[in-house]
């Protein structure tokens, strides 16, 4: 063909990490046969989809093989009844919203890669280490993109900084990889930043249902301001199990302007040209899981794991290791003993455990010589790694 493509394409680093991983396991396995291994590596909930919300997905299902209840294409930016719930839900935080800043979706990954398409030519300043997304949908786009470092010095949680100019900022609070919350004080810091530098933030809250602190913000809306600076970006899928399911949602207030530009009316635009919507019992299944019941019962999956996050956290306090997340997020990070690097250490603990999780250099060259479990595993097998990390840190 003499087409062009696009050759940003050729920038982005392939992602091989959990290809990696698992061929790594597989070899392990063909030399050792009789091995136990166990995952805390894995990123994707486990526990099913709760009874609440499996009512009103069969029952929307019903509708839809009914001639009297049966629906179309439903509205781009999501049904009256799902936005009234998310709006609803935002009220538990003390954050008023618009209905029509909310716009519902088939999951925060796409509108973390569709935002591109209404930003300019700007700076992009992306966390590192962090949810591989951000970054590579932006070199796809052949965007000027800087780092923002996570580190020890401040525990993950990058802050504004005089070298930092007007740009788009993303940050992501509770954070993947590191499971570090962001606080009211450093979120004030991070809008007053925005506002000044005429900058805007993208904030992905994807996590924000493992907030059990009452002093943690579960979104930048709480913070004076940010309605004029920030966009943010949810999902059901860490909240109530929906990563099979779909469905997310965007806020975007009708506060943002960019000169003359509403921001809000450009994604509306761009959706409106180029998705469809979400399917309607899915949507039913959204709005059940944000039902005083539904809550109930999705914080229950969240406690199992938060039990997890809890038992893996004391293991590291009690061994005196360096780590963030595991209170407020069903991540931990922490630092490899005996200053190994990220990927030694995975061999490390393959070999000497039998457990497996994700080397931290994998979200970021400043994860180099971290590593990250998580809490997604059932109580037995993670009561069992935990016996045997114990062994060998
Ligand atoms: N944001 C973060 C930080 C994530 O870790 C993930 C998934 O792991 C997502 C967004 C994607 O969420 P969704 O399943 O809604 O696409």
């Amino acid at each position: 063909m003499k087409i062009k493509v696009n050759e940003n394409f050729s920038n982005i680093a392939d992602s091989y990490l959990f290809s990696d991983i698992n061929k790594k396991i597989k070899a392990y396995k063909e030399k050792n046969p009789n091995a136990d291994v166990i995952r805390l590596g894995i990123g994707d909930v486990t526990l099913p989809l709760s009874s609440v919300v499996i009512d009103a997905l069969t029952k929307a299902s019903l509708e839809m093989g009914n001639k009297d209840t049966f629906r179309g294409y439903p509205p781009e930016y999501g049904y009256d009844f799902l936005k009234e719930a998310i709006l609803n839900y935002y009220k538990r935080f003390d954050v008023n919203l618009s209905m029509d800043s909310i716009f519902a979706s088939d999951g925060a990954k796409s509108d973390l890669g569709n935002i591109v398409d209404i930003l300019g030519d700007n700076d992009v300043y992306i966390p590192n280490p962090v949810y591989p997304v951000y970054l590579d949908s932006n070199i796809m786009s052949g965007r000027r993109v800087h780092f923002i470092n996570g580190s020890k010095e401040n525990n993950f949680l990058p802050m504004p900084n005089v070298n930092y100019k007007t740009g788009v900022y993303y940050l992501c609070s509770p954070n993947n990889p590191c499971g570090a919350v962001y606080n009211y004080e450093q979120l004030k810091e991070w809008v007053k930043f925005a506002k000044f530098t005429g900058s805007l933030i993208i904030f992905d809250s994807a996590y924000e249902a493992f907030i059990k602190d009452r002093n943690l913000p579960h979104s930048i809306y709480e913070i004076e301001g940010a309605k004029e600076c920030a966009i943010e970006i949810c999902s059901f899928s860490k909240q109530a199990g929906f990563t099979g399911l779909r469905c997310g949602y965007t806020i975007v207030p009708e506060e943002l302007m960019c000169g003359d530009y509403s921001i809000n009316k450009l994604w509306k635009r761009r959706q409106a040209t180029k998705f469809n919507g979400v399917s309607y019992p899915v949507q039913r299944a959204a709005e059940a899981a944000l039902s005083d019941t539904g809550i109930k019962e999705c914080q229950k999956n969240i406690e199992y794991y938060m039990e997890n996050a809890h038992a893996l956290s004391k293991l590291f306090d009690e061994k005196g290791i360096y780590y963030t997340g595991g209170k407020s997020s069903p991540y931990i990070w922490f630092k490899c003993p005996n200053n190994m690097d990220s990927w030694s250490f995975f061999e490390f603990l393959l070999k000497e455990a039998n457990v497996v999780g994700t080397p931290g250099v994998g979200f970021g060259t400043q994860g180099e010589g971290y590593f990250r479990i998580t809490s997604f595993g059932t109580h037995e097998k993670t009561k069992e790694a935990i016996e045997r990390l114990r062994k060998i840190l």
